[in-house]
């Protein structure tokens, strides 16, 4: 039904699934940029296809909305949340021999930017297990907001400029909302503010916000600390000119890595928060009993998932063969 072919495919019609290569047709289950290569036909939602084309070029699209079925030769299509970031899906389809579903990034933990992800049953489950290993398992989210929260107005009562990384698309949106909804002022980098007002023209307002400009930081305009508010900003910025310009800062990092010993020297941050989008352990577990398949194929992360898995009697193994030989066919 799937198998590796440079790439993850749908054997009956050579539909591939996020692959990172220019293929004839491809889904393209989010906008980040580790799943998007110039296909000749994507397959995607709207909000996911709208986000892709800033970063790449398809020469023809299938814009498919959530919920809604789409029929292609030998196989029946639909979409479904994958909970991840805006647009993000999961793909159920159906061929002959029986059906699958394709995961995508996901996560199964509400987000206050994205639906929630709608696993559905399949015969077979292709997932991916970035953090498919027990130590990862993510704290609660209230706790992770709170403790957010209250770095920030630490560091805004004592003069610290508040600086807080996340990926530009997705986390960065979730945390503006967070912040905003806290009633602390937002102030986005470029590279965040041009996703945010995509966005917005997607229905989904992160919240009010202004874009950075230097002459608001500094000079004879600058705003006061307290009408600046958290600065929101990629993380390839943590060791940059960027981050250096102010003195009095202090610097977190929002990522499940966080979990890592040593994750804040990694990011050169003064800190950092396991708030992620994607499944922790536990969420990988709660997927599979969910979606109650026959097989099971890992993607991404840990492959001791799948070993995990085939322990508790489920037919497990991951998705991408070793170089010298197939594991399935
Ligand atoms: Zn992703």
């Amino acid at each position: 039904m799937i198998d590796w072919d440079n790439g993850l495919r749908v054997k009956q019609n050579d539909l591939y699934l996020d692959s990172r290569r220019p293929q004839r047709l491809c889904f393209v289950s989010h906008a980040h940029t580790d799943h998007l290569a110039a296909h000749d036909r994507a397959l995607g939602t709207p909000q996911t296809l709208a986000i892709a084309k800033l970063r790449t070029s398809f020469a023809s699209e299938i814009v498919l909305p959530f919920g809604q079925k789409y029929s292609l030769p030998d196989i029946e299509i639909c979409l479904y949340s994958s909970g991840h970031v805006l647009g993000s899906a999961m793909l159920h389809g159906s061929v002959a021999e029986g059906s699958f579903l394709y995961t995508g990034d996901f996560k199964l933990r509400p987000s206050l930017t994205v639906p929630p992800a709608e696993p559905v049953q399949a015969d077979w489950l292709i997932m991916e297990t970035t953090y498919g290993k027990p130590f990862f398992r993510f704290p609660p989210r209230q706790q992770v907001i709170d403790e957010l929260l209250d770095r920030v107005a630490k560091a805004l009562a004592n003069g610290f400029q508040p600086i807080v990384l996340g990926y530009a698309l997705g986390k960065a949106q979730e945390l503006i909302r967070i912040l905003t909804d806290a009633g602390f002022p937002v102030t986005e980098h470029g590279a965040v503010a041009m996703l945010s007002s995509i966005y917005e023209k997607q229905g989904v307002n992160p919240g009010p916000r202004r874009r950075y400009r230097s002459a608001d930081f500094k000079g004879p305009s600058a705003l006061t600390l307290e009408e600046r508010g958290v600065l929101i900003a990629p993380p390839n910025v943590a060791r940059s000119a960027f981050i250096e310009q102010f003195e009095k800062r202090v610097t977190m990092m929002c990522s499940g890595w966080a979990l890592l010993s040593g994750a804040n020297y990694r990011y050169g941050v003064d800190h950092v928060l396991p708030l992620s989008d994607h499944a922790d352990f536990d969420e990988l577990v709660e997927l599979v009993e969910r979606v109650r398949p026959k097989k099971v194929l890992t993607l991404h992360g840990f492959a001791e998932f799948a070993d995990y898995l085939r322990d508790r009697g489920v037919d497990a193994t991951t998705a991408k063969p070793d170089p010298q030989l197939r594991l399935f066919n």
